[in-house]
């Protein structure tokens, strides 16, 4: 399926089979074509030099950007070719789109189509009047016909004015690495459920945490993208098994090996909005030490209210709870939820519902997953560095079923060979194993036997859901 998603257009989410956080390879080096389309030439360009240290060379650079949020995974590099200046104009005549039609794009006689991974067009346009989005993106790479052969490739644009170089907190870059981290896969955006008259409201673009958010000023993409993209391994991110404490490293930090997110998963999807399509059936769990690109633009970190005027709001050090649903879609997405979800200043006070710039649970507080019972509390704060946070889960061992479903029973734990669940009264279920990183490895029918006997030793967790009700029971299953 071809996907195209617009900056300024939320994504549209079709609701299919449940899914699980599919964790790609690491992307690599990503080789890229710059292609910068100017017809009216109106003066306000920036040079090419310019253009080629804000992509990639100078310390504020998008490769500076990318090396650090993926902890040196991945890089981008690329050539900037010259300005167009003799294609067909862009708005004129037979053209309908802000950016120039595919058979143009794939059509730039020096541009070497067979070695590149993606290619970025800038259709430069500053004029008023226009209604085009500030970006566009692929979220995979598509098919074109060259004039060297037919060759794959993400393609994404972006259009606006340019601050380059060395300005992250301006729209330029930040728009870029929104629109690349779109063609790297991610093709949603991160939102935030916040209350607007009293009732949970899915805000689009709300998490101004994450590169995905409203503003996307600088900030690494959340946990959950940095676990798809496998730039958080298993060294990195830990599954909450049992009540404990834990310290979470600041997610924008290189530390190999340290703790940087935390993955909890609900025995009980919560649906805080019935109006809409989504639950969250896990949390990722993380901490914004606001270092490196991060803190380039904590002032941007603030409410603006109805009258343009601003909340401050610098307490921001503390928990990100992130609902992330695994049910509804091809594709994991992540929800921020705010933990001071009420308008500032009270109902009708203008609040502007736009940024949850509140969200993060402070010292001291605790927040308990509706309809599961497990809470988390911060009892330690070391502003840039860690958290501390206590997780209490219900307690799980072999022979205590902490929820049921029903007369549905799941056994043996230990298992060898073969875990099986019975159904007697013949509900409609599904069951999936994961293993603790998230990743489902079983997927089981109603009343089945799950053969395992192929899988390593360790931990894994096994999901029943009833799919009428959507009411779930979970289990740890240990594998000898
Ligand atoms: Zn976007």
């Amino acid at each position: 399926m071809l996907k195209i998603y617009l900056l300024t257009v939320l994504s549209v989410l079709c609701c299919s089979a449940n899914a699980q956080v599919t964790v790609t390879s690491v992307l690599g080096p990503q080789e890229l074509a710059v292609v910068p389309f100017d017809y009216a030439m109106d003066g306000t360009e920036i040079t090419l030099a310019e253009m080629d240290s804000g992509l990639f060379v100078s310390p504020y650079s998008i490769r500076a950007f990318y090396e650090e949020a993926s902890y040196g995974k991945m890089t981008i590099r690329g050539i900037v070719y010259p300005y167009r200046t003799n294609q067909p104009p862009l708005f004129g005549t037979g053209y309908t789109s802000c950016y120039p039609e595919d058979a143009v794009i794939a059509n730039q006689p020096d541009v070497d189509y067979s070695i590149i991974d993606g290619i970025v067009i800038f259709p430069h346009d500053t004029a008023s009047g226009k209604s085009c989005s500030a970006g566009l993106s692929s979220s995979e790479k598509l098919p074109f016909s060259t004039p060297v052969g037919n060759h794959e490739f993400r393609r994404s644009g972006f259009r606006t004015q340019f601050y380059f170089p060395n300005d992250f907190s301006q729209t330029t870059s930040s728009t870029i690495a929104h629109e690349l981290m779109h063609s790297f896969g991610n093709d949603f955006h991160s939102n935030a459920y916040i209350k607007i008259d009293g009732e949970w409201t899915l805000q689009g673009y709300g998490n101004l945490f994450d590169i995905l958010g409203l503003r996307s000023q600088a900030s690494h993409p959340c946990s959950m993208i940095k676990h798809k993209l496998g730039w958080l391994t298993e060294n990195e991110i830990k599954t909450v098994q049992q009540t404990d404490t834990f310290r979470i490293y600041a997610l924008e930090k290189t530390l190999p090996g340290k703790t940087q997110a935390l993955i909890v998963e609900l025995p009980h999807a919560v649906d805080l909005q019935p109006n809409d399509a989504f639950a969250f059936d896990r949390l990722y769990l993380e901490y914004r030490g606001l270092t490196g690109f991060d803190y380039r633009s904590p002032a941007l970190r603030r409410v603006r209210l109805k009258d343009n005027s601003y909340h401050a709001n610098d307490n921001i050090h503390g928990l990100l709870v992130i609902g992330v649903d695994c049910t509804s879609g091809d594709d994991c997405l992540p929800m921020l939820i705010d933990m001071r979800p009420e308008p500032i200043g009270g109902l009708g006070a203008g609040y502007l519902p736009h940024e949850a710039s509140d969200a993060p649970l402070l010292l001291g507080e605790k927040y308990t997953v509706p309809g599961n019972e497990i809470s988390m509390e911060v009892i330690n704060v070391n502003e840039g560095n860690y958290i501390d946070v206590v997780i209490t889960m219900p307690a799980v061992a072999s022979s205590i079923e902490p929820y049921r479903l029903d007369g549905v029973e799941i056994y043996p734990s230990p298992a060898q060979d073969y875990i099986r669940i019975s159904n007697p009264n013949a509900k409609s279920l599904t069951a999936r194993l994961y293993d603790v990183y998230g990743n489902l490895v079983l997927n089981g029918e109603n009343g089945t036997t799950m053969d395992i006997s192929g899988l390593s030793a360790g931990v894994y967790i096994l999901i029943v859901r009833d799919i009428n009700t959507n009411r779930s029971m979970s289990r740890h299953i240990v594998k000898l």
